[in-house]
């Protein structure tokens, strides 16, 4: 068989398989086209059935979590954790909490840690969880329980040298200390079981940056391997979460002038700059909706609906919110609105038809798995960090991060090169990422079980 025709066999039997996971057949898809000059180099692979073995996940565990809110009502939401691949490490990735969590998100999310995490070059798993809990408007009191319900049963199944959890959307220092308070009740004993602790308690500097600094880090290598540079570019941000707070401090500490932040609702546009420490009150401290901007900043304006449909001139996009959050027909206008990159703070922000639109306009193009991966990247810091029960400096942290993600970018850039697909950095993040965890899968063999009869 050959390699194109192997690839296609299994993704049409993962959709056959699961035909209502929409994310994580667009997820699987993406790689897997773009690893078949790696299958026709290494046949071994294809002996081995590694994608096979590679789309489907170790472990997908499935829970309820019944919680009580402040009006002494039982609610009941459904709980995840999809314990991925462990060929290289243990499972390793974040807990997200919002309505739109199920199995087909959870599992795209899973998959595509397993790249990120080889990419970062430290030894940690694919893994991803969450529950289709709100935060929305819950108490603290309610997140609480809510929290401790949760982890009273994923405790059953993570631990330092199996799998760690960390955020995601939905997930900060506050879900994660009432994570970690109940897994120590539970145990008792304090293990490095989570990470984007609290300082207090075993979290690491530069953890809560992470994701936002590292993906500033990745786009200024894109740009210069490109002939460009950071300074003086014009920057849409979308979302106004944890990953757009500090890319948006970062890029304006670098030079760039951010015009927007949004949520879900719609987006603030800033011509003189996006003011981060008013951001940072709003979400961070209110938990508020980003329209207050407006009402705060002068010469600010808010407008209801996506940023990536206001009419506006920039260079660099960096979608910072969720999935799919950019489509073809918005992508096709980023070359007439000036766009040269693209860089990805969320994961799987665009969509297949919108990667299609920057490539045919020829707007560089950061991929998820390598432009975000700052965060897990620094958690597998903060790992190292409590198993040797110490803790480092933010400059040291802060340092490490920046040459991981040099790194990654070089990585990529090499391995596209080298297969023939010299400037694809998708295609190359892919290989990258994919080389190392088919490489373990295939000398540590398989699970078999013994015929006793
Ligand atoms: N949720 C983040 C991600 O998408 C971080 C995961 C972690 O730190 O484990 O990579």
């Amino acid at each position: 068989m050959s390699a194109a025709s192997y690839v296609q066999s299994i993704l049409t039997t993962l959709k056959q398989r699961d035909p209502n996971q929409p994310e994580f057949f667009e997820a699987a898809s993406a790689l897997l086209k773009t690893i078949t000059p790696v299958l026709e180099k290494h046949p071994e692979y294809m002996k081995a059935n590694i994608l096979g073995r590679i789309v489907e996940p170790e472990r997908a565990i499935q829970f309820a979590i019944p919680w009580q809110d402040d009006k002494g009502q039982i609610q009941i939401n459904r709980g995840f954790r999809v314990q991925f691949n462990s060929a290289i490490g243990p499972y390793k990735g974040g807990l997200r909490l919002h309505p739109s969590v199920n199995l087909s998100i959870v599992k795209f999310l899973g998959f595509e840690q397993i790249f990120k995490n080889s990419l970062t070059t430290l030894p940690i798993g694919g893994a991803k969880g969450g529950a289709d809990f709100d935060p929305k408007g819950k108490s603290n009191a309610e997140v609480m329980r809510f929290c401790q319900s949760f982890m009273t049963e994923l405790s059953k199944y993570i631990g330092p040298d199996l799998d760690v959890p960390a955020g995601d959307i939905g997930v900060g220092a506050r879900e994660i200390g009432y994570l970690y308070g109940q897994y120590k009740r539970l145990k008792g004993a304090q293990r490095g079981v989570l990470t984007g602790k609290g300082l207090s308690y075993g979290g690491s500097l530069a953890r809560t940056e992470a994701t936002g600094y590292g993906l500033i880090y990745y786009t200024d290598e894109l740009l210069k391997a490109n002939g460009e540079s950071l300074a003086g570019k014009r920057a849409v941000i979308s979302g106004a979460g944890n990953v757009a707070i500090y890319a948006t401090q970062k890029a304006e500490e670098l030079g760039v002038k951010v015009i927007t932040v949004s949520d879900s609702n719609g987006y603030i546009v800033d011509e003189n700059g996006i003011d981060v420490a008013v951001v940072k009150q709003i979400k961070e401290v209110e938990r508020g909706r980003i329209k207050a901007y407006a009402d705060r900043v002068a010469d600010s304006h808010y407008y209801e609906g996506s940023v990536w449909d206001a009419d506006l001139q920039y260079d660099l996009a960096l979608p910072c919110a969720t999935q799919n959050e950019i489509d073809g027909t918005q992508a096709a206008r980023f070359k007439a609105a000036g766009v040269i990159a693209v860089a990805e703070g969320a994961n799987m922000p665009s969509d297949p038809e919108a990667i299609t639109a920057y490539t045919d306009a020829g707007i560089l193009y950061g991929p998820a798995k390598a432009a975000n991966a700052g965060g897990v990247a620094v958690s597998a810091l903060e790992m190292s960090q409590n198993s040797r029960r110490l803790s480092d400096s933010f400059e040291k942290v802060d340092g490490q991060l920046h040459d991981i993600m040099q790194h990654i970018f070089k990585a990529s850039a090499d391995a596209a090169a080298e297969y023939g697909m010299a400037g694809d950095y998708e295609a190359g993040a892919n290989i990258a990422g994919f080389l190392k965890v088919a490489d373990a899968m295939y000398y540590q063999g398989m699970k078999v079980y013994l015929d006793i009869n």
